[in-house]
């Protein structure tokens, strides 16, 4: 994991003063780093059957989109409030400062169809639980979550209900 984790660029202070931001460009511009990258986030669920992969927006959309067409699965993107084409169903999440809200498309996904739920940074971990809850909300069955970079230091595992694995490449 080292070589991932040395393509990985810490920027001080952004977006905002006091935020050690992880900047993973320098990690998708390098195509043996992306290639490893993408093949041992799969690893975990080479044999779950993963049947679709969601992606929260916008850097899940990266890695997720890789990691379905390294599963064999299909893609289903979550977005930010407003960005998908109606009929959808949302899901409003606590941030360190008010609210926001994800939507995914309420046909995306058939019930008891198997979901990973991909995002590129665990942070305080609302984001990657709401998307959790969203697929459920679905009827979908979600496999698992996974990212590429945990923030330790930001707790945010346990804010991840499900009873399935939430699978992190690099604790940070
Ligand atoms: P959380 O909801 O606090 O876990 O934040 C996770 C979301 O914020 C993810 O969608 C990430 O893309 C984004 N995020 C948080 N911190 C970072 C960072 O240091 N680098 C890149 N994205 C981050």
């Amino acid at each position: 994991m080292q070589a991932i984790s040395d393509l990985i660029r810490d920027v001080p202070d952004f977006p905002r003063p006091g935020v050690l931001f992880k900047d993973i460009s320098p990690l998708l511009a390098d195509a043996d780093g992306f290639a490893l990258c993408i093949e041992a986030l799969a690893d975990p669920w080479r044999q779950l059957g993963v049947q679709a992969v969601c992606g929260i927006e916008s850097r899940g959309f990266i890695f997720g989109a890789a990691l379905a067409r390294t599963l064999h699965a299909g893609f289903v993107p979550v977005r930010k409030k407003g960005k998908l084409p109606p009929p959808v169903i949302g899901i409003d999440y606590g941030l360190e400062y008010g609210v926001d809200r994800l939507e995914v498309g309420a046909s995306a996904l058939r019930a008891g169809e198997r979901v990973l739920i991909v995002d590129d940074v665990l942070a305080t971990g609302g984001t990657l639980e709401a998307a959790r809850r969203l697929v459920d909300g679905l009827g979908a069955e979600v496999v698992g979550g996974s990212v590429v970079i945990e923030l330790a230091a930001l707790a945010g595992r346990p804010r991840w209900t499900g009873a399935t694995p939430l699978h992190a490449l690099i604790l940070s």
